[in-house]
């Protein structure tokens, strides 16, 4: 079946068979039909952080397990959600009723159930920031287990998920709290031109979406985002760094490293519009790889390795990707993918 609908770099590769599971009944007895008939499984929410590399031989499951349920003390809101509600509805449907925290998380692509994966985030908040627990169900034996913030070990774009829990699991929901002393956070971009004393969520929530709509490009090119993690780095190095390039943006951690801008580097080395076969990097920002047209994943793969390899030989650091690399049989490891 053809995963085009199903992954955002609009890449015209195919899976053995795609299904749908509406609970977690038919989820995990689709799981366990895929390993009856010998053939690999890989969840699936939006296809807005993988790529495909191939035709992938196994099963694609689609985790369209919905709800929100929400209860509320003197102090918070918390909100129960379903893995398969899209994480753009869930932040317009909580700042609709008046439950503030998500307004910088606005219009971030995807699903509920594959946030907590990568600790999604945007302009100074990450989901790690409202996260009580994460619902999974491990698919070897059927059983649910409720893991808390703690236990999901959130890091900048990073979790549990993307290391213990590969392959033999589902999210099947997640646990929100949500502060009534609301505080925003607007540190990031024009939200720093707003007074933080008279600023509503809506008005914050209005802002990160005409920032993204004007950053990002129309959804009909397929890209997925922000191809590298932002990469961190020691003070040493940052400084020396900054005694270079005075202009690099940079981030200093409470853990003591600095984060610096990955697009920055890569606008640098004069990368942006750079075009390999269908592949390019987006011109106006030059974290973004796009397909202009009729892309394979090895093209796209192969403009990141000239991308990575070109930074590397500038400044001596290495890219990580962001996005999931996907291999006939699964997930594959995109830094060895790169080398
Ligand atoms: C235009 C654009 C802008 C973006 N901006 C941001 C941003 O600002 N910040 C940010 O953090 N990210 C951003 N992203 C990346 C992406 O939106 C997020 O990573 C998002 O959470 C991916 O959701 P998805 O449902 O599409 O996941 P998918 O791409 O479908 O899946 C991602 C990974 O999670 C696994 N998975 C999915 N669902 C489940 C589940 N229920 N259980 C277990 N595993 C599962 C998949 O197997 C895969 O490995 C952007 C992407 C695009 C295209």
């Amino acid at each position: 079946m053809r995963l085009k609908p199903f992954n955002t770099f609009s890449l015209n590769v195919y899976a053995h068979r795609v299904a749908t599971a509406h609970n977690e009944a038919q989820l995990f007895m689709l799981w366990k039909q895929a390993l009856q008939m010998n053939r690999p499984v890989l969840l699936l929410g939006s296809g807005s952080n993988v790529l495909f590399l191939e035709n992938y031989t196994g099963i694609v499951l689609l985790n369209r397990i919905k709800g929100i349920v929400i209860q509320e003390d003197a102090e918070a809101w918390y909100v129960h959600v379903g893995a398969g509600e899209l994480w753009h509805d869930l932040v317009t449907y909580t700042i609709n009723r008046q439950i503030p925290g998500l307004e910088n998380l606005a219009l971030i692509p995807g699903y509920t159930g594959s946030a907590p994966i990568q600790n999604i985030g945007a302009y100074g908040v990450e989901l790690q920031d409202f996260c009580k627990y994460v619902d999974i169900i491990q698919l070897d034996n059927g059983k649910k287990i409720r893991l808390s913030a703690l236990e999901c070990q959130f890091g900048y774009r990073d979790s549990i998920f993307k290391h213990n829990y590969r392959d033999n699991y589902a999210i099947v929901a997640v646990g929100l709290r949500f502060s009534k002393f609301w505080r925003p956070v607007l540190n990031y971009g024009e939200l720093r031109l707003l007074n933080p004393h008279h600023i509503t969520p809506r008005q914050i929530f209005d802002t990160v979406c005409t920032m993204r709509r004007n950053k990002l490009p129309n959804p009909k090119i397929g890209n997925a985002g922000s191809f590298f993690k932002n990469p961190l780095i020691d003070t040493k190095t940052a400084t020396q760094l900054l005694t270079c390039y005075p202009d690099i943006p940079y981030y200093p951690q409470t853990n003591g490293g600095v984060k610096i801008a990955a697009g920055w580097l890569i606008d640098r080395c004069k990368l942006k519009g750079y075009q390999f076969g269908n592949a390019a990097v987006y011109e106006k920002q030059a974290l973004i790889l796009i397909n202009v047209g009729h892309a394979n994943g090895s093209e796209i793969a192969t403009l990141a390795k000239y991308v990575r390899d070109y930074v590397a030989d500038k400044f001596a650091i290495w890219l990580e990707p962001e996005v999931r690399f996907i291999g006939a049989e699964g997930e594959v490891d995109a830094i060895g993918a790169l080398s």
